[in-house]
């Protein structure tokens, strides 16, 4: 069953998993067991970026989803990811979609 990402706040729904993708790893910069963020592999229609960096807000209620720096960053498992489009897991819930 295919799923949708959607806001915990206000549960808008974000992206679906065909948008989310694994993170390559590109280099270790450190070691982690910590939860990796959710990336998604390319920047969609309803996100404003404005510049090489920012945040990411929720279209609708605007909470704070995530970070992206499109010259890449550190993902919390210490993978380094090009670009970085992350959303943190605790602000995002899942739904089945029809
Ligand atoms: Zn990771
Ligand atoms: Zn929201």
């Amino acid at each position: 069953m295919p799923k949708a990402y959607c806001c915990k706040n206000c549960s808008n729904p974000l992206f679906l998993d065909v948008h989310v993708g694994q993170h390559n790893a590109v280099e270790k910069k450190f070691d982690s067991k910590q939860q990796c963020q959710i990336f998604i592999k390319d920047k969609l229609k309803w996100m404003n970026f404005d510049g090489q960096e920012g945040q990411i807000l929720c279209p609708k209620c605007q909470a704070k989803l995530g970070r992206y720096v499109w010259h890449g960053d550190t993902c919390s498992c210490g993978n380094l990811v090009i670009p970085y489009i992350a959303f943190i897991p605790s602000k995002i819930n899942t739904q089945e979609y029809q």
